[in-house]
């Protein structure tokens, strides 16, 4: 080889030119071919980069809703199908290859253990099984957080999970259901969106499902996160990314849905406390079967003094009793007002009664230690 082209070569293969022995007319023209083939294969993925493979797993909410006329403020949840909602925003095909599918057709406020199961096995066949690059959930707001947080807790995959809705139906004026689903869409694909825990995308803004919550009744930015912050924002369809989430999730945490039916998941009730409730319901709750009572507490998680002892009485017979607070955000840890210690109670810490509610039914199925349910709130 001509002494005065092996720098260039060198460099062309990465490798430094003392470190290269002379070799042979053959192994240089070997060599050679195999760099030119690698640089043909890299131009031509390149030149035909295929676009991300993105299922869309569809179960109703607003953002399949229509309205009979659009200055009402009623509609129906859960009107458009799957194919029609991504039919109608043509530039979805420009940024992913998508396929869909019917999980159910319902408003989020009927949203079931069932749904649950079925949409948890479908993320994991669609990511794990099938090679798709990342699932987007359209769902209702009214408890989009809570599936958003089960599907942290039992979906066994890295993969974007991205969980979109809409405040207003797609017949409405100024309607957010199309650009919430072409962000949602765009930030499955997106591999910044790996490895983060599912997400929830409105209003231009990303949140981790553990965070999310939705604060107000109609407004477009009902969503917040009030405990950690949001994750991101979203700009037709690029995602800025602002913090991690470091709670565990998806790949790193201990629960499933294997052998999981929605009749064997414990069943674990919310009672909220206001001015002078009584022990009655909870009482009643317990003679009814319940194996965990999950208190949305004033406060730190307080109640009533009658309330506390309804709750000791259900500790003592190996009920699981959880604190949390009724107040939307905060942290309620043990031991402040109430002495869980002694009444054996279990702080919610971070969780909002609805989450927690969620936590303790897949804890229930590992354990009915009080301590061992503890650490669960601490890591989860
Ligand atoms: N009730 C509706 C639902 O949760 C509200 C919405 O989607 O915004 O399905």
């Amino acid at each position: 080889m001509n002494a005065k082209l092996l720098p260039e070569f060198s460099i062309l293969l990465g490798v430094r030119l003392k470190d290269v022995r002379i070799p042979t007319h053959a192994a240089i023209l070997r060599t050679a071919f195999a760099a030119l083939l690698f640089a043909a294969t890299i131009a031509c993925s390149q030149a035909g980069q295929s676009l991300p493979k993105i299922k869309v797993l569809a179960t109703g909410g607003t953002i399949s809703g229509a309205q009979t006329s659009q200055m009402e403020a009623g509609y129906k949840s859960g009107t458009f199908s799957v194919d029609d909602l991504i039919k109608a925003i043509p530039q979805l095909k420009k940024i992913a290859e998508l396929s869909g599918e019917q999980i159910t057709n319902i408003g989020s406020q009927t949203m079931t253990h069932e749904v649950w199961l079925k949409l948890a096995a479908r993320i994991d066949e669609a990511l794990e099984v099938s090679d798709n690059d990342g699932v987007v959930i359209t769902h209702g707001t009214d408890t989009l957080e809570e599936t958003g947080y089960f599907l942290t807790l039992v979906v066994k995959s890295a993969k974007p999970v991205v969980l979109v809705g809409s405040m207003r139906p797609a017949t409405a004026i100024s309607a957010d259901s199309a650009i919430n689903l072409y962000n949602a869409v765009a930030l499955a694909g997106d591999p910044q969106a790996r490895g983060r825990g599912p997400l929830i995308i409105l209003n231009d803004t990303i949140h981790y499902a553990r965070e999310a919550q939705k604060m107000q009744t109609t407004r477009m930015d009902t969503f917040a996160s009030p405990n950690r912050g949001i994750a991101g924002m979203i700009n037709t369809g690029k995602a800025f990314f602002y913090s991690a989430n470091t709670a565990r999730h998806t790949t790193k945490s201990e629960f499933s849905v294997d052998g999981l039916t929605a009749g064997n998941l414990p069943q674990v009730e919310v009672v909220y406390s206001y001015t002078n409730l009584g022990g009655e319901i909870i009482d009643a709750l317990v003679d009814q079967g319940a194996k965990g009572i999950v208190l949305a507490g004033v406060g730190d998680g307080n109640t009533t003094d009658a309330a506390l002892a309804a709750l000791e009485r259900a500790a003592k017979k190996g009920i699981a009793v959880v604190r949390s607070s009724r107040t939307g955000s905060g942290i309620v840890d043990r031991n402040v007002e109430v002495n869980d210690d002694k009444l054996g109670f279990i702080a919610g810490m971070e969780l909002s009664p609805q989450k927690a509610r969620i936590l303790l039914m897949l804890g229930l199925i590992k354990t009915t230690d009080a301590k061992a349910l503890q650490q669960y709130f601490y890591e989860y």
